[in-house]
Formats: C-alpha cells, sequence, structure tokens
C-alpha cells in the first residue's frame, strides 16, 4: 500500500462528530492471536494537502494480519502506538503491527458526515494507501463495505482500491453501483506468481490464485480492476520470466492494466526487509545495502531500465502501454539491473 505519515494524522474536527474517548478492546483476540481495538477518530479522509499525494486517501485501519516483510505501513502503526492515539502504553513490538490492528470503528458515520463532494475536486478517494481495507480485520467489522455503501449514494466520484485480499469479491454488488455512478478501480496487489516466494516475504498473504480468482470476478462483473504488481523486488522479482508469468495470469484474469513500481527501502523496511533477504537470498544482500538511497530510492538507472521492461512485456501480453516510441528496442538484462 501507499502512504506518508500525514495519512494518519487526524485532523478537523466540526460540529457534531463523535468526540475521542478510552481505548476499547473491540473483541477478544481472533485464533491467530491478532488484537483489535478502537481507534478513536475524529476525520478520516486525508487531503492531497496532508499526504503530499495527488488523491484523497482514507484507511479503515491501522496495521495487517498479512504481515508482508516489505511493508511501509509499519512505521504509521508505531506512530500511532507510540503517540497512545489508542490509549497504548507507547510499548511498540516487533510484531505488533501484525497482531495489533487499530479499528477506526466510526469510519463510515465520520464520513458521512463529513464527505462533500464539492470539496474534492477532480482529486480521486484511494481507499487503502496504508493499509489494506479487505484484510481479515474486514470480516468482522464491515467498515471498508460501509464506507463503499456510502459513497455509492453520490454521483460522479472517482474512488480507487488497493488490497491483496479475495474478500474485495464479497463486495461486488457495491463496486458494481459504484461504477454506475462514477468511476471505481480496484488494485488487486500482487507481487508473484511464485508459491514458495510469495511465503517467504509475505507472512500471511492469500495465494495468488485466490486473488487472481476475485479480479476475475470484479472483472466479469463489470469492475475495472487491474494488478497494482508492487513493489518489484530487484533480483527477486524482476526477471523477465517472473514478470511475464505474472501478467500473463493478470490477463487471463480480465486485468485492464498492470501497474508496476520498484521497491522503497525506507529506514523502518531495512528492518524488516533486510533480514528475510539475508535469509532466502543472501548473494543479494551486499547489494541490497548499498543501492538504495537515503530516502529508500532504487536508482533512477535501475528504475528506468525496469520501467522499459514492464513496458515491454505489457506490450507483449497484450495490456498496450506508454513506452517511448522512440526508446531502445530492448534493453540489456538488468540486475544485472544497476543497482
Ligand atoms: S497487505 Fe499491504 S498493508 Fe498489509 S502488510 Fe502487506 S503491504 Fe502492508
Amino acid at each position: 500500500m501507499m502512504a506518508g505519515t500525514g495519512a494518519l494524522r487526524h485532523g478537523g474536527t466540526g460540529k457534531g462528530l463523535p468526540r475521542p474517548r478510552a481505548p476499547v478492546p473491540l473483541c477478544p483476540p481472533s485464533s491467530n492471536r491478532v488484537q483489535f481495538i478502537d481507534l478513536p477518530i475524529r476525520s478520516i479522509l486525508n487531503s492531497p494537502q496532508q499526504t503530499g499525494m495527488g488523491f484523497w486517501s482514507l484507511n479503515p485501519y491501522v496495521g495487517c494480519e498479512f504481515g508482508c516483510t516489505y511493508c511501509y505501513a509499519r512505521f504509521a502503526h508505531r506512530y500511532v502506538v507510540e503517540r497512545g492515539e489508542a490509549g497504548t502504553t507507547g510499548t511498540w513490538a516487533d510484531d505488533a503491527f501484525e497482531r495489533q490492528v487499530f479499528v477506526k470503528r466510526e469510519a463510515p458515520d465520520v464520513l458521512a458526515l463529513t464527505l462533500k463532494p464539492s470539496r474534492l475536486g477532480r482529486a480521486a478517494i484511494v481507499i487503502g494507501t496504508a493499509t489494506d481495507p479487505y484484510q481479515p480485520a474486514e470480516r468482522r467489522f464491515l467498515l471498508t463495505r460501509r464506507i463503499l455503501e456510502r459513497l455509492a449514494q453520490f454521483h460522479g466520484l472517482n474512488v480507487s482500491l488497493i488490497t491483496k485480499s479475495p474478500l474485495v469479491a464479497r463486495d461486488l454488488d457495491v463496486l458494481a453501483r459504484l461504477a454506475e455512478r462514477g468511476r471505481i478501480t480496484v488494485y488487486c496487489s500482487l507481487i508473484s506468481v511464485d508459491v514458495p516466494l510469495i511465503r517467504r516475504v509475505e507472512a500471511r498473504s492469500p495465494m495468488p490464485q485466490v486473488r487472481l480468482r476475485a479480479l476475475q470476478k470484479l472483472t466479469a462483473g463489470g469492475v475495472r480492476a487491474g494488478v497494482m504488481l508492487a513493489p518489484v523486488l530487484p533480483g527477486i522479482t524482476d526477471g523477465v520470466p517472473q514478470l511475464l508469468s505474472l501478467m500473463r495470469a493478470a490477463k487471463a484474469a480480465g486485468a485492464a492494466f498492470v501497474h508496476a513500481d520498484p521497491l522503497r527501502l525506507y529506514p523502518a523496511v531495512r528492518a524488516t526487509f533486510l533480514p528475510v533477504v539475508a535469509r532466502h537470498f543472501p548473494a543479494l544482500l551486499a547489494r541490497y545495502e548499498r543501492a538504495f538511497d537515503e530516502r529508500g530510492r532504487v536508482t533512477q538507472t535501475y528504475a528506468r531500465a525496469l520501467e522499459r521492461r514492464v513496458e515491454r512485456l505489457r506490450r507483449r501480453t497484450g495490456f498496450g502501454g506508454h513506452e517511448r516510441e522512440n526508446g531502445p528496442a530492448s534493453e540489456p538484462l538488468q540486475w544485472t539491473l544497476p543497482l
């Protein structure tokens, strides 16, 4: 998912909004020992100015049971814990992100009270920029569904949603209504169709085939959906055979697009992801340690080479693309890509 820390700062008050209150464990821990804690809020939509992103964003949950080792939302979760925003003690444990999920229980009602479509301008609303809106908690709390129902009361909204979960297909009826009244795009997040690889880097995410089946249900139901291939992991998932398999599977599932972005190795991500590289891909560790700049970005050379590779494969698999028409017909294999 995508987010700046600002995405989780609460702002705006407004008459009639619920007031913050003491923390409430919402129910006994799940069978996976996940604890759900009420996170009081006064606003739910983050403006483009707050986050520095060109769209409005919304995240019903903080923390995520799927536990991807490359996930950058741990930083925001730690921020909530250490600020005591949900009555937490301020001590953040390593597995807290996966085991302690904060639930913005009032999100649908706060959205109903605060949403003014005229304020949105032409910018989209993106759900799931920081954490997965269809993570297992959604089965219990139905926040994402109720938020979509609120949004579907309006005409002309441009809504996007990012998820790794097949649970999104549960809400096909609401998504189809949104499509009729405005624009909805679902980004099914999938970095590889290689199951053993997925299990090395994503602790508890749904299996690729299950996600692809959900994608197929959405597209068959008239909802615009595609694959968010992010993060692309240098040396691990950026090879032509890997990308090609994923794009072919996406095409077969009716994906309208494939969007790819390279890994951002933020400091908080380094702490969880580099040990995984050391354990499962030791030959790559030295390159990972030196290849990203202080803001966690890959080199421009790598980013451009990856972009060209993805564009080429998009065309090859029937997605069309935005390849520079005058660019080189083919790039040398990278990573070889020059990190
Ligand atoms: S599904 Fe998204 S939010 Fe959840 S752990 Fe993975 S990357 Fe993070």
